[in-house]
């Protein structure tokens, strides 16, 4: 519904009415335990902390802390669930993978109100890319379970042992399904630890797995902060370390388990380059812009948080930029009509202060659209910065928040070079309508992605992962696979 303020229709200023999605049919407990050995059960030491909600910071749910004896014991489980899980056919495993997806598709609203709730991410894209995304990958990693001997002709291959996985808050259940799926596939059994502020979806698919009868142990879940992530790390009964986050904490995973026989996939950080060429379909490339930066808040590893726009268009691809911002709608996550949602945390919110201070005293020139910011939470309005250049700190490191950094650039040469001076490599994007140009482009950018005409475009057929310290490993499609086996 909308509210017209004037009388006059050409002249009045629209808005948006509310549009919440409903919440009543969501079952979040006060108190969530660990995830172990097919039982939920209390940590040792009898800590609990704090989920918050980002858009009113109260809290939602106390989650249980787990220990390094709480790991031991899921380790354990692990390890001991790996001999019948292993041995099990393809064919028998992909059963429980296949329940696993439908169950997370019937409870789909479910699963998108408590991500919104717990993350802070628009019901929109919750209910939309998250929840659909992570049953797509169940589905189709279950589809690859009995296919192992065609993803890998001529081969033997074997499940590794005991995966040690460790996810983000930005897509916590999408996250969640990168990770367990292809494992599962595998004939791995897991130990979970999801981030410490989005751990309600993750403890909602331990009860979808318990339900789906996946035999006792071969998934379990411990929740926790960096201490609980290391003690899975160094936990010398894991064969396997997965890891998405930042590119420090996958630094020190790194130097961790160096000298050690575990392998290792990490996915961290970007400063994807969003290139617009003067041949591009403009209002289109305008909504690839937004859709690059602007999608969950900006937390996304891959987003095109580094915009090159060929001098000739400049001015018309900003002022269209600028005023489509200005329409876009900062609030309550769980209002449909949402572009922008909270903050994740109060941390991440003063690293993008800190962020967007650093471009200002840099010379950057800020943009923000004048919006009304929800009280209560942890807000930030979209902001682009003009006027800077390679050398600034915007343009080098990964900020994770609405912040766009622009720059121009003349020819193909110039801007292949710009957009190659980053020390990451996860994603690109590029936006004309001369096919050869786009070929031209994904041979010589340097990113796992390389988006063409789209951006932020996901799908479970599809290898997703990086270069350089954007780290290394494919997740997705045939590739995806790869990381759990070995070979006789
Ligand atoms: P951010 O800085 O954006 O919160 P992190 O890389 O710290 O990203 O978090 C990603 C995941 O890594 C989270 O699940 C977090 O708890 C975990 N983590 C943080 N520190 C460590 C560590 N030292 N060892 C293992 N896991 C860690």
């Amino acid at each position: 519904m909308t509210k017209i303020s004037d009388k006059n229709i050409f002249t009045a200023t629209w808005s948006y009415d509310k549009a919440p999605e409903s919440t009543d049919h969501v079952k979040i407990k006060d108190q969530y335990e660990l995830f172990i050995n097919g039982d939920f059960i209390k940590p040792d030491k009898g800590k609990y902390f704090n989920t918050i909600n980002p858009a009113d910071n109260k809290v939602i749910s106390k989650i249980a802390e787990a220990s390094s004896t709480d790991v031991d014991k899921a380790v354990l489980a692990a390890k001991n669930a790996f001999k019948k899980w292993s041995a099990l056919s393809g064919k028998e495993r992909g059963k429980y993978i296949f329940r696993i997806a439908r169950l997370i598709q019937e409870r789909a609203r479910e699963f998108a109100v408590i991500e919104s709730i717990d993350g802070g991410k628009p019901i929109r894209e919750s209910r939309d890319i998250d929840i659909p995304l992570a049953a797509n990958h169940f589905f189709y990693y279950a589809g690859w379970a009995d296919k192992l001997s065609y993803a890998f002709p001529n081969r033997k291959v074997k499940p590794i042992g005991v995966a040690g996985q460790i996810i983000p808050w930005n897509f916590p259940l999408l996250m969640a399904a990168w990770k367990l799926a292809p494992a599962l596939a595998t004939g791995n059994t897991v130990v979970l630890k999801p981030a410490e502020t989005t751990p309600l979806t993750a403890l909602k698919l331990a009860e979808i797995i318990k339900e789906s009868g996946l035999p006792d142990g071969v998934v379990n879940i411990v929740t926790g902060a960096g201490q609980t992530g290391a003690a899975l790390v160094h936990h010398p009964g894991i064969d396997k370390i997965a890891f998405t986050g930042s590119t420090a904490v996958g630094k020190y995973i790194q130097n961790a388990i160096a000298g050690t026989s575990k392998k290792l996939t990490l996915e961290l950080g970007g400063k994807g380059a969003n290139i617009i060429f003067e041949d591009a379909a403009i209002d289109q490339a305008v909504e690839g812009i937004v859709n690059a930066i602007f999608f969950n808040q900006g937390h996304v590893c891959c987003a095109g948080s580094r915009l090159f726009v060929q001098e000739s268009v400049a001015d018309l691809v900003i002022d269209k930029l600028k005023h489509r911002m200005n329409s876009l709608l900062v609030g309550d996550p769980l209002d449909k009509n949402t572009d922008i949602g909270a903050i994740n945390s109060k941390k991440q919110l003063q690293t993008i202060k800190a962020y967007i201070k650093i471009g200002l005293s840099e010379g950057g020139e800020i943009y923000q659209p004048e919006c009304i910011l929800p009280k209560g939470g942890n807000w930030c309005p979209p902001t682009l910065f003009l006027n800077v250049s390679q050398s600034h700190r915007i343009v080098q490191e990964e900020i994770f928040g609405p912040v766009l950094a622009i720059q121009t650039f003349r020819t193909v040469d110039e801007v292949i070079e710009k957009a190659n001076n980053t020390p990451f490599g996860l994603s690109a994007g590029v936006w004309t309508e001369k096919g050869a140009k786009i070929f031209h482009l994904t041979q010589k950018l340097n990113a796992g992605v390389v988006w063409a005409n789209t951006f932020n475009k996901f799908d479970a057929s599809s290898p997703f992962g990086g270069y350089k310290e954007s780290g290394f490993g494919r997740e997705g499609g045939l590739h995806g696979l790869k990381p759990y086996v070995k070979f006789d």
